[in-house]
């Protein structure tokens, strides 16, 4: 099993709810990724998923937590299989709204002890309207991701994550999240995306982006990104799996995290 060799700290702004959230990250010696409220733990799975209208949110036994897909993506990507997060609010802090902080904190702190990961024996899939994930066995584990917008400074778009620690520091971690201006306004003017800001979202206007993007496919990496932090949730390492996915997100990957967890037994 690979858990981390020290407890971890890290303190930073919710963008749901505007709050300084404080988070802590132990060492743990059980497989899944696990957290405690008060002096209660629960395991996080794909059935926890409560809500994903504009994040990842779990409710563990009517404790619920918003905000957790881009430190799980990075937890999945590191390999880490036994951790256990605290948090002093009911959100995660999203920093620059991507996963490059939590890779930073954690990446030196990994005691490594590779557990098998899981292997599919034919193809899944889920699909909801033109978006759609599909898995099937292959050699080591990648995605390829579809992006498309109606939108002349995003379009259409395909990247191809290759598994590697390399290519999720390069390209998928960095990958910050974003809104467009419709949606900010939305979001404004309803009280929400408290702790949004042009600090840590792109936001994408009718003719300008607020911030030059850190490589040219960061919207399809942030997709990647999201994507690995909603599987992580199906409770176990994965291996040898190619995964394709068109135009999905959080709800889709919700879906196709639940049928993997199905698939593992569900624990
Ligand atoms: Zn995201």
């Amino acid at each position: 099993m690979t858990t981390i060799n020290s407890i971890l700290t890290a303190k930073g702004t919710g963008l749901h709810s505007g709050k300084e959230c404080k988070v802590t990250l132990y060492p743990y010696d059980k497989q899944g990724i696990y957290f405690k409220f008060n002096e209660n733990v629960y395991k996080a799975l794909a059935e926890d998923v409560c809500d994903t209208s504009r994040c990842t949110m779990l409710d563990l036994n009517n404790n619920k937590i918003q905000t957790c897909e881009h430190l799980l993506a990075v937890i999945y990507a590191l390999n880490i299989n036994g951790i256990l997060i605290e948090t002093s609010e009911k959100e995660i802090p999203t920093f620059d709204g991507s996963g490059k902080y939590w890779l930073e904190l954690l990446k030196d702190h990994i005691v490594n002890n590779k557990l098998d990961g899981f292997e599919i024996s034919k193809p899944i899939h889920v699909s909801e309207d033109d978006s759609f994930i599909i898995a099937y066995p292959s050699e080591g584990f990648s995605i390829e991701y579809f992006l498309d917008y109606n939108h002349p400074l995003i379009g259409t778009s395909r990247f191809t994550f290759n598994g590697s620690i390399d290519n999720f520091s390069k390209y998928i971690a960095p990958s910050r999240t974003f809104a467009f201006i419709e949606e900010v306004e939305y979001l404004k003017a309803n009280n929400l995306a408290l702790g949004g800001n042009e600090e840590n979202c792109i936001v994408v206007y009718k003719d300008k982006l607020s911030s030059q993007l850190r490589h040219k496919h960061e919207f399809t990496t942030h997709k990647i990104l999201d994507l690995i932090g909603d599987i992580s949730l199906c409770g176990m390492p994965l291996d040898n799996i190619k995964i394709i996915a068109n135009k999905s997100g959080h709800k889709l990957n919700n879906l196709f995290a639940r049928k993997l967890q199905n698939l593992l037994g569900g624990q």
